[in-house]
């Protein structure tokens, strides 16, 4: 499967400042959904810190590039929200077609499902949220680097409270359950 890219620009349109016309920064977005990268090579398999039928990896990012004026504005901003790394893993304990092999495969591709999900909310909301911010006071290319690298803590928290919400609804044993 080839990599999911979105794209979309954001304008915030112009400001007023001391009567004087400027333009207000804009954001264009970009969405990187990633690949899968499936990994079947062993009976053990280690998710987190404990033992797993399979495990999904991932890793979530948030790029940015900007466009600054000489006098130190903001005038562009480039975000990526990417999957960087989506690694599923099942064990080699299941043979492919048998009803547990499938039971954690389709487990494992709705953890992908929800970083995906997690990812496109995130490009979605952020890129407004920072531009708002920078319009209530701006700020400087240093604390943009902070105010990214907050979101993206936000974000990585939010997918493990995702993942952490299904791996309670479908518990190991209920996985295995559906396949005696
Ligand atoms: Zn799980």
């Amino acid at each position: 499967m080839s990599g999911r890219f979105l794209f979309f620009v954001l304008f915030v349109g112009f400001a007023l400042c001391g009567g004087k016309a400027f333009a207000a920064p804009s954001a264009s977005v970009l969405v990187n959904l990633g690949n899968i990268k499936y990994v079947y090579e062993s009976p053990t398999v280690v998710c987190g810190s404990s033992p797993a039928e399979g495990c999904t990896r991932t890793t979530l990012a948030i790029a940015h590039e900007v466009r600054m004026t000489s006098d130190g504005r903001l005038m562009g901003l480039k975000l990526t929200f990417s999957l960087a790394k989506i690694e599923v893993e099942i064990s080699t304990a299941h043979p492919k077609g048998s009803c547990m092999f499938d039971a954690v495969l389709k487990h494992e591709l709705t953890h992908v499902a929800l970083a995906r999900a997690v990812v496109r909310r995130y490009a979605k909301e952020v890129p407004k949220e920072i531009l708002a911010r920078y319009q209530r006071r701006p700020f400087s290319y240093n604390d943009l680097s902070k105010v990214i690298s907050v979101y993206q803590k936000k974000m990585n928290d939010e997918r493990n409270r995702q993942d952490a919400l299904l791996d309670k609804e479908e518990a190991r044993e209920q996985l295995m359950k559906g396949c005696l």
